[in-house]
């Protein structure tokens, strides 16, 4: 048995990390949550290389000789958290829509470094990005899988596709200007299919598109469609041909439905969802991403962050009607995942859903955490090797001290992060 200290000195070096992840590592904790909805009392964990090889309660499970002993006492141990909604980057202050008109793809990357070790930082050791300009996220995450830089296993979206005036272009300016728009902005069926396409050939694992109007944009109310019906068919028929699922950015009304009438995967936002939605949703299996930090925080927080008073207004005429209607949506047995709309400050806090969760959808703590894990994984369709700590699956791991079924803030405080077997962050109160 190796001494713990070794453990807590490894540097955040990719070299040595790999290195250390053909070892034989067993965790003790106090509880272990699994991430299907049941939960383990002093459990171990064993994990061989990159794979969980054995889970169970202490009195069952051998630890192997030669075994890395790391004794989480106290802690609650968790799969790896999942952010299905995430914008990896962007940062604090970058102005928003007109960020096109100051910054290149250059300060993206550098946001996104930053932004992923945060990430990562927090328990999340996946995510999914909603949409970045120029292929961003598809380079950090190829630097992410090949040991350059740290950071979660991102699932990469490219540009999001969305309509001229609609809510991923840039609108209220002269039309003698021209300002790209923050997605790539394609009208009709034939464009929609190239674009898709174009995504698909430059690397994007998963399709982005807006259906409704947005928040954080200009002349564009949150309600309206932003494609029509044979758009938004085209547009998932073109991926689902290339073996990618829809992300649709969509607020409510007759928008949300056709999206998911048009078979994408996942809803974004649905602050609106109405019974005709609800009733499609469930019908088809589709998730909803409720991103319900950001809208709070636009309303409570909005003007110390530097939200635009446009912004401010539409979030709020919204607030009180979409914790209703997400409520409604959850009692109703809609499917949900864990997203943030992570941008500005919120990287590194993607923990904080988590309670939101719990305070306006009224899911449980197991729910939410089950909603952050498992949920997200069957959504991404990863979740044969993710999702839960379960024998055979890849070991991400990640645990806080206390327990997350008696006080969900805490999953705000990950103190202890495994990545592929490997830790990645392990505080000094870990013993
Ligand atoms: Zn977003």
């Amino acid at each position: 048995m190796r001494p713990l200290h070794v453990l807590l000195s490894v540097a955040v070096a990719a070299p040595q990390l790999f290195a250390q992840a053909s070892s034989v590592t067993a965790i003790r904790a106090a509880r272990l949550i699994i991430g299907d909805g049941s939960q383990i009392e002093s459990p171990i964990v064993v994990i061989t290389g990159e794979r969980i090889t054995a889970v169970g309660p202490a009195a069952q499970v051998r630890v192997p000789s030669g075994a890395t002993v790391i004794d989480l006492a106290g802690y609650t141990l968790m799969p790896g958290f999942f952010d299905m909604h995430t914008h990896i980057t962007s940062i604090d202050n970058d102005g928003g829509d007109l960020s096109v008109l100051k910054e290149t793809a250059a300060h993206g990357a550098i946001y996104a470094t930053i932004n992923a070790k945060k990430t990562l930082d927090a328990g999340f050791t996946t995510i999914r990005e909603a949409g970045a300009t120029d292929y961003v996220d598809v380079v950090v995450r190829d630097a992410v899988n090949r040991g350059l830089i740290p950071g979660p296993r991102i699932h990469a979206a490219g540009p999001s596709l969305g309509s001229t005036g609609g809510h991923a272009d840039v609108n209220g300016w002269s039309p003698n200007i021209m300002i790209p728009g923050t997605g790539a902005i394609v009208d009709g069926p034939d464009a929609i299919r190239h674009q898709v396409r174009k995504n698909v050939k430059y690397g994007s694992d998963q399709i982005k598109f807006v259906a409704t109007g947005g928040i954080l944009s200009v002349g564009d109310a949150v309600n309206a469609p932003q494609y029509g019906d044979d758009e938004m068919k085209a547009l998932v028929d073109e991926a689902t041909r290339l073996g990618r699922r829809v992300m649709a950015h969509a607020h409510g009304g007759a928008g949300l439905l056709a999206a998911v009438n048009a078979g994408v995967a996942s809803i974004e936002h649905g602050s609106l969802v109405d019974d005709a939605a609800i009733t499609a949703m469930k019908a088809r299996g589709t998730y909803l991403v409720p991103t319900l930090i950001i809208l709070e925080e636009i309303v409570t927080d909005g003007v110390r962050k530097g939200v635009p008073a446009n912004s401010i207004a539409k979030a709020t005429a919204i607030a009180a009607d979409r914790r209703v209607r997400l409520r409604q949506a959850y009692r109703s047995g809609v499917k949900f995942a864990l997203g943030t709309d992570a941008t500005s400050d919120i990287h590194g806090r993607n923990g904080e859903e988590f309670k939101y969760m719990v305070d306006i959808l009224g899911a449980t703590p197991m729910d939410a955490i089950t909603i952050g894990t498992m949920n997200s994984a069957t959504l991404l369709g990863v979740e044969k090797d993710f999702g839960s700590v379960t024998t055979g699956k890849v070991a991400d791991l990640v645990a806080v001290q206390g327990n997350p079924l008696q006080d969900i803030a805490l999953l705000a405080h990950v103190q202890f992060v495994m990545k592929g077997g490997v830790v990645v962050k392990s505080s000094a109160a870990v013993r």
